[in-house]
């Protein structure tokens, strides 16, 4: 592996909260339990640093524990190590903040936010530049919507976004699973 890859310090958010409804309103959405497994797996496959699960709801904070606990601890880890191991990467979170604090416990730095839609959104970024960025060895921090996707204010308050991923049908219509890995890829795929 080329070295400038060591210095990346990505992680992931899963934003629970605050994300849009089909009418446009501010709302917090219901964990998806294939979101969890598969985020993490991409997430363990490009070297993310850690995967957050963002809710406020505690019910759904109760459920993202039993998901995880059950392939750390319980019969899962057994039967499916390599679960556990993506599994291993999650954090769940009540908030946003609470996850910037966590990034700069660690790190002693504000992580740079980067926003994801299936819009464009104005003064996106594009995929080879955030792929330049992340190797200055800063921390980052992607972060993916639920629902009807992250709400304007949060879109308001990232360090860049970056530019939708198109197809060639129209149809624009992505799983948020489907979306981070091909996002994943972009930034940290080797084509070598
Ligand atoms: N209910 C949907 C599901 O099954 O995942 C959730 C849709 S949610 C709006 C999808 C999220 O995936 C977006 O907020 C964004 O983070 C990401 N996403 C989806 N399509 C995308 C695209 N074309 N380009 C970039 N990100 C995309």
């Amino acid at each position: 592996l080329e070295e400038k890859y060591f210095a990346v310090d990505l992680s992931v958010a899963l934003v629970h909260h605050p994300v849009l409804n089909k009418h446009g309103d501010t709302i917090a959405s219901a964990l998806t339990n294939l979101d969890l497994h598969d985020i993490a797996r991409s997430s363990k496959t490009y070297g993310v640093n850690t995967f957050y699960v963002v809710t406020p709801l505690g019910d759904q904070q109760v459920l993202a524990k039993r998901i995880i606990d059950h392939w750390l601890d319980g019969f899962g880890g057994k039967y499916n190590p390599h679960r556990k191991e993506a599994v291993e990467l999650i954090k769940v979170m009540g908030s946003l903040k609470a996850v910037v604090d966590d990034i700069r416990q660690r790190r002693e730095k504000h992580p740079k936010m980067v926003g994801t839609s299936a819009k464009n959104v104005p003064g996106s970024i594009g995929y080879d530049k955030l792929k330049s960025l992340l190797f200055d060895g800063d921390p980052y921090l992607l972060l993916f919507g639920t629902a009807w996707g992250l709400s304007d204010e949060l879109i308001s308050q990232v360090d860049y976004f970056l530019g939708p991923i198109s197809g060639i049908s129209g149809y624009n219509h992505l799983s948020v699973r489907s979306a981070s890995a091909i996002i994943l890829d972009r930034l940290l795929g080797r084509n070598d």
